[in-house]
């Protein structure tokens, strides 16, 4: 069969390459000049690549170790143990350990011991259950105490979720807690490689990728799936007998006009938050840890995220690269701020962290952004995920926001994609 695969992220890139390999003739239509999508990486120096968003894996991402295996960089992924920690007031306290948990000085110490048998709860039982009713916020509040909801999860929800934070589902935050590993996973030379890997793996077996190559429109016709595309502003089009689009479903819908209004009416399209990411290159560390979440409102940012706390600067040429990374709506402003003007909002923020720090430490920065990053997971998400096929014969979505319940990751991409091509062998 003729398959196109609309996107090469990791779920693109995987469901192509399985369809290779079972025969098919595939080609990947990628807007992008590099593979990775949401996990893929800029030159940061000549030949070094960093992710445009910071990205690890943990000991349960089981598909995406298969996957790292299977294309020759088992080697290559190396696990780490930096620290993750949580600023508060004018403190990043580590709380990623039981040990650390029951040391948390913001909190009394019974509110410690029920922050930690809520997570020891959360982390042994094996599904959401009966969680995906409630939201996180309720749940939080009457299992671990208010005090500890406000200091420690609630900023966490507001900083991912902005107004959306009290409708959060605790099966969201019951995945995230219960799949997460004090170990973290990183390839050598960055994600980067896994996605070279893999597009050089699918076109040695025949597979093709057209890069800069935007999906624009979606049609059936006399049993054939046809994707127009824009590449270097030239208009074209492309027939397939099957078209697996990986976007948002409600971008596949919003390129397939016959797709009819029933399908969206059934499966609305869910809020989703977009991503930012500043960039600092430093030419000294900003911070001794890895991670921290931070809990502070009036820091401009939700997380700082040193990378090279976790591998070292000289895989860099000496720099230190920091993360500041914030989920906001579309319509906010810093989306449309220029990289100068970002650093300049974030400076006082920065110096919460490190008051030593000092713009002239910064050697070079750069800003991303993606608009469809981060769904909000609400009590009624589950009832609006649609499954792989559309009423359009022969086109099927798959996408993040199926990997329900668990958080959108490069690992659950990669496991939809497995599942996706069982359906249809089927
Ligand atoms: C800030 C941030 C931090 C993250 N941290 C981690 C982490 O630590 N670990 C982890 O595993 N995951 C992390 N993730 C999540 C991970 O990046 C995603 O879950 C995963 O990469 C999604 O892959 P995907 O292929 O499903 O979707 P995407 O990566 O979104 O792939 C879709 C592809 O479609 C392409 N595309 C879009 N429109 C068109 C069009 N019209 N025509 C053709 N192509 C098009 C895009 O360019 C993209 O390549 C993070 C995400 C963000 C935003």
């Amino acid at each position: 069969m003729r398959y196109g695969v609309i996107g090469a992220g990791a779920l693109g890139l995987t469901v192509a390459l399985r369809l290779v390999q079972r025969g098919h003739d595939v080609t990947i239509l990628e807007r992008d000049t590099v593979p990775g999508g949401l996990a893929g990486s800029f030159e940061v120096a000549p030949g070094i690549w960093l992710e445009k968003f910071y990205h690890h894996l943990f000991k349960t991402d089981r598909s995406a170790v298969a996957l790292i295996e299977e294309v020759g960089l088992g080697e290559a992924l190396r696990w780490h143990r930096p620290t993750t920690t949580v600023f508060l007031g004018d403190h990043a306290y580590p709380l990623d350990t039981p040990r650390a948990v029951l040391g948390f000085s913001p909190l009394a110490v019974p509110d410690r011991l029920r922050l930690a048998a809520g997570v020891g709860y959360l982390r042994l039982l094996p599904s959401p259950g009966r969680l995906e009713k409630q939201t996180a916020g309720r749940w939080m509040r009457r299992v671990m105490g208010g005090t500890t909801y406000e200091t420690v999860w609630e900023p966490l929800l507001r900083g991912k979720f902005g107004d959306a934070a009290s409708d959060v589902s605790m099966a969201w935050l019951w995945a995230r807690i219960h799949c997460r590993t004090a170990d973290l996973g990183y390839i050598h030379g960055g994600f980067h490689q896994l996605y070279l890997a893999l597009g050089e793996r699918f076109t040695s077996l025949g597979g093709s990728i057209e890069y800069g190559a935007g999906a624009s429109s979606i049609r059936s016709d006399g049993g054939s799936v046809v994707v127009g595309h824009k590449r270097a502003g030239q208009e074209d089009e492309s027939t397939f007998d099957r078209v697996v689009s990986t976007l948002p479903t409600a971008l596949t819908v919003r390129l397939t006009p016959e797709m009819p209004e029933a399908y969206s009416a059934q499966h609305p399209a869910p809020r989703a938050l977009g991503a930012h990411c500043l960039i600092l290159s430093l030419d000294r560390p900003l911070s001794d840890v890895y991670w921290i979440g931070v809990n502070e409102p009036d820091i401009p940012f939700l997380a700082l995220v040193e990378h090279t706390r976790m591998v070292s600067p000289d895989e860099y040429g000496g720099r230190h690269l920091v993360y500041l990374g914030n989920y906001r709506s579309h319509d906010d402003p810093l989306f449309s701020w220029s990289t100068d003007e970002v650093i300049t909002q974030f400076e006082a923020g920065i110096r919460r962290v490190n008051p030593a720090f000092d713009r002239s430490w910064i050697q070079e920065a750069w800003s991303f952004a993606a608009p469809f990053a981060q769904p909000v997971v609400t009590p009624a998400f589950a009832r609006t995920i649609p499954g792989f096929d559309t009423p359009v014969p022969g086109l099927y979505v798959a996408n993040m926001f199926q990997v329900y319940p668990y958080d959108r990751g490069q690992n659950y991409s990669i496991e939809l994609a497995e599942r996706l091509i069982t359906h249809l062998a089927a």
